[in-house]
Formats: structure tokens, sequence, C-alpha cells
């Protein structure tokens, strides 16, 4: 394969729009501890349509943000590891490219917004030649032209005054600001797919509903893929197109968010939705799924979910783990008893 990427993507710039941007295939991360192998990503699948967003939901530990890190190649090795997989952007293997190409899918093609914009920002530069840097490096621009960008940026992420606060510091932002500041960076160079790992869960709520509001519809403006990781399905249900629910490093629920809440088939799934509350049930009792999470250096035979699960026969609690069933043409669930869980029988 060549490894000139840019030669690639050019060659694909006319294929289908709605052909798939990013496909994930059989991702297997491991993180090499002195407590043992940790098994982080075991077997994770999906793909990414153009203007599609795709929801990555699960508890922390789950295995999410590992995904998010190894697609951009920003895994810390060690004592992270990418063991086994494909991760295909535009049919090219992001895994079999020299670090030199990657950087390129990463700075051009494939953006990242993190959970904490004070932290990913650098504090000693102000945001608007944070911004401008982007346009130099990677667009050749004038430093007069690629502030003008900066400008524009600012205001497409709706800041207030962009012109008077292109010269303020990260810090002299509130969070949802920043959190605007990040995303206009992610933006910047047009990427194709924008991966964004828990976005609001450091602000408060009205300031999350902005800022999903805002990504909703830069996302449609220019039909950009966007893999959103969260452990939040309140903030699934108003932007997914479809849902991957992790657990223990495995997607055990693959299916469009309509159906996914209308009627789960794996019994997790169903307990994250137990225990959102929800207006159309008055009186509804919450329910949170009892225990924990286990730890990816043990995870248990079979099922790894059979601790913590109601509907656990003999079957699930001996290897191997219960395949990915198709529930139906568009849908699968890993649960051995997924027509019980779903009401089919
Ligand atoms: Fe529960 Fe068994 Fe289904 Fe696992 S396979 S989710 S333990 S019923």
């Amino acid at each position: 394969m060549s490894t000139d990427v840019n030669v690639k993507m050019e060659a694909l710039a006319g294929v289908d729009p709605d052909a798939l941007p990013l496909q994930v295939k059989d991702l297997h991360v491991e993180f090499r501890t002195r407590n043992g192998i940790a098994h982080a990503v075991n077997g994770v699948s999906f793909d990414l349509r153009a203007g599609e967003t795709r929801a990555i939901l699960g508890e922390s530990g789950c295995g999410k943000s590992v995904t998010a890190q190894a697609i951009m190649g920003i895994l810390d090795t060690p004592p992270g590891f990418i063991t086994g997989g494909e991760i295909l952007y535009r049919g090219v293997d992001l895994l079999k490219l020299p670090e030199s190409e990657r950087r390129k899918v990463r700075a051009n093609r494939v953006a990242m917004i993190f959970q904490d914009a004070l932290s990913a920002l650098n504090p000693v530069f102000t945001v608007g030649f944070q911004l401008a840097e982007l346009f130099r490096k990677h667009r050749g621009m004038s430093r007069q032209d690629a502030k003008a960008r900066a400008v524009e940026l600012l205001d497409l992420v709706k800041i207030p005054a962009a012109k008077q606060r292109v010269n303020d510091y990260p810090h002299q932002f509130s969070g949802g600001m920043r959190q605007r500041v990040m995303i206009a960076m992610a933006l910047a160079l047009d990427p194709e797919v924008l991966i964004a790992d828990e976005p609001t869960t450091a602000l408060d709520v009205t300031v999350q509903a902005q800022i999903m509001a805002l990504l909703a519809e830069l996302q449609r403006e220019r039909n950009m893929g966007l893999v959103l990781i969260t452990h939040d399905m309140g903030v699934v249900a108003d932007v997914a197109d479809r849902i991957s629910v992790m657990y223990a490093g495995r997607v055990i629920e693959e299916a469009g968010v309509n159906d996914i809440y209308a009627n789960p088939a794996h019994p997790y799934t169903k307990g994250l939705l137990e225990s959102i509350p929800r207006l159309d049930l008055k009186g509804h009792e919450l329910s949170a799924i009892k225990g924990l999470p286990p730890m990816l250096t043990n995870i248990p035979p079979g099922c790894a979910f059979n601790p913590r699960c109601g509907y656990a026969q003999d079957v699930c609690r001996q290897d191997p783990a219960p395949p990915l069933y198709q529930v139906s043409p568009s849908r699968t669930a890993a649960c051995h008893f997924w027509k019980e869980v779903k009401g089919d029988e």
C-alpha cells in the first residue's frame, strides 16, 4: 500500500458522499500494567457515515475513550497497545500508516474535541494565536489572513465580540465558551470526521444543551460524521442516529437510536435506560444497575455482565462470551436471551 495518504485521499475525493469515511473493524487494545493486562477494547467494530452521529455509550472504564484515542493515534504507548483490528479512513488503514502520514490525517481529516478544554488549550497563548497557527502551519496562510480566519471561526461557534475575544487567553473564557473555542479548533481544517469525547460533561445543564445544539448545527452544515463518546443517555437521545453500547471493552448492543429507546435488547442497555428520569413516566421509580463494571484485568468468563444481570443463567457464566446476535437487519445485541429482554418471547 502506498503510504502517501494524500494521494489516496485525493483519489477517493469523488466517492459517493454517503460513503463511510470511518470504519473500525475488530479493534483490540490492551494496557500492560504491573497488575496484569487490562483488556480495554476487545473486538470493537462500527461504521460512520457522512453526516451521521454515532454515539458510543457506556459507564466510565468501558473502553469508549480508549477507542477514540486509538482512532486518533494518541494512545499512550506504553502502556497502551493496539493488538489487532483496522481503523479505516476512506479505505486507508490508519494503523498501517507511518506517524508522519497519520499526523496529516489527524490534523486535516479526523479531529477530536476533548472533555477538558482548559487542559487541551495552551494557557500561555491567546486563543487567536492558537487558531491562527493551525492555518499558518497547515494552510500556509500569512499571519494577517490566519488571524482573520481565527475571528471567522470564533464567530462560527457563536462567541460574542469575536474580534476582541480573539486576543484573550483560555483562562479568560467561561467553561462553555472554552468548549466553543475547542470546537472552533477542531473544525478549523474542515475535518470529515469529528470525535467528541464527553464534550459537555464538565458544563452545567443549560450550557450542555447549547453546546450540543451548536455541534449538531455545524455537523449538519458540513455533512460531517460525528462520533459522540458519552455516558449520558439523555445527551444521546437528542442527537444520535445510531448507538453502540459498550461494556467491558465490547460493543454489546448496536442499533438505531429509536430502536434502542423503544425496546432495548440487552439487559445492560435496559438498565441504563431505566436509570434516567423520564417525563412521560410520572411516578416511575428510577433504578440503578446493581454492582460495578468488572476490572479490565479480570473480566469474568462468559458474558462480562453476568454478575450484574437479572436475566443471567448458567450458560451466561461460561465461555465463550455471547456473540452479537442479529436482532433485526439493522441491529445486534450480545445477549443469549435478547428475545426475552426485548419482550419478543
Ligand atoms: Fe445477562 Fe446472560 Fe444476556 Fe449476559 S448473556 S446480558 S448475563 S442474560
